[in-house]
């Protein structure tokens, strides 16, 4: 049978714009340039996966507007299952306001949208190709419900990853125990653990404070420095840096990132953790190089033979 990625998560059109640095509160800027573009945790993470050559259904909730429909034809494209990508009735589909700077800075306000609507029914409707999946990816972009029931469902049936992002306190700790791996960057796992300043050389704190709220193995992204992980059975952080590449566009290297770890786990489950993770901070790299948030994330083919 044919190995999948399940993900459950949302789908965000992205209206992004360039300027030559955020904004103060209150201040107006003149900006370079303005593009829309299809994005979304789980999408994106999604659309990595299938251009690294996953199989991959996804689990998502769209607007009933004209950019719903389109965005269901650019996952049909990308070759994602879309069987339980649900169009909600009276709900337009979830926005990205996007501020990108001259050094690759990125500030994000999001809404929601029909993302809201995601049910736990959506999720159980989609039950057995949940089940069946090699690993489950899902984000906090949607409610937190149909997550835990995702989550749920899956139990015992492969590998959970968890992106917990956007950043969300007072998660119901049952999603971090049911997740096989949790992954957040440094700013999001500043939110979740109540710790400043997260560096390298801190982030031991912050993992066990995660492992203390119920996690198994961990993930913390530091951009251009990688990532550390920890599992349940090595404790101590261990750090996979990475090439340190002059940013573009940062938008979306933590969906690469978890789009590729999925990919890896998947299609190569012979793979240390550590090397999955190597390897997916290399596809993640490639995603900061370009401008927009899916028109970043790259293909197989443009990829060195030796990532796969
Ligand atoms: P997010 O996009 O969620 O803010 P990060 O900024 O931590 O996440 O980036 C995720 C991953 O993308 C990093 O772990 C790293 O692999 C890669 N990455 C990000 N920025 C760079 C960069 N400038 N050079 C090389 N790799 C990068």
């Amino acid at each position: 049978m044919t190995k999948t990625i399940a993900v459950v998560g949302s789908c965000m059109i992205d209206s992004i714009v360039y300027s030559s640095r955020l904004p103060k509160p209150g201040e107006t800027l003149l900006g370079s340039k303005y593009e829309q573009g299809f994005g979304g945790k789980g999408a994106n993470q999604c659309v990595t996966a299938a251009r690294l050559g996953a199989s991959t259904i996804f689990i998502t909730s769209l607007g009933s507007d004209k950019i719903g429909q389109s965005y269901l034809e650019k996952l049909k494209q990308e070759n994602i299952d879309i069987s339980y990508a649900k169009i909600q009735n009276n709900s337009h589909t979830g926005v990205a306001q996007i501020i990108v700077t001259e050094t690759g800075e990125n500030s994000i306000v999001i809404v929601q949208g029909s993302n809201a609507l995601l049910s736990v029914k959506d999720v159980i409707d989609a039950r057995q190709k949940i089940q069946s999946a090699s690993v489950l990816l899902c984000q906090f972009e949607t409610s937190l419900e149909p997550i835990l029931e995702a989550l749920t469902i899956y139990q015992g049936h492969g590998t959970s990853i968890v992106n917990g992002a956007p950043a969300v306190s007072n998660v119901d700790p049952n999603i971090f125990k049911l997740s096989d791996i949790f992954c957040v960057n440094e700013t999001e796992a500043e939110i979740m653990t109540g710790i400043q300043c997260i560096t390298i050389s801190n982030a031991q704190k912050a993992i066990d404070k995660l492992f203390s709220l119920g996690c198994n193995t961990v993930i913390i992204t530091f951009g251009a420095e990688g990532a550390v992980h920890a599992t349940q059975n090595n404790k101590k952080l261990v750090h996979t840096s990475t090439e340190i590449l002059k940013a573009v566009d940062t938008t979306g290297a933590g969906d690469a990132f978890l789009g590729a770890l999925a990919y890896y786990i998947t299609y190569h489950s012979n793979l240390s953790l550590e090397e999955c993770i190597r390897r997916s901070n290399r596809i993640a790299a490639q995603s900061v190089l370009k401008a927009g948030t899916q028109t970043s994330l790259p293909y197989r083919k443009d990829l060195p033979i030796e990532l796969f």
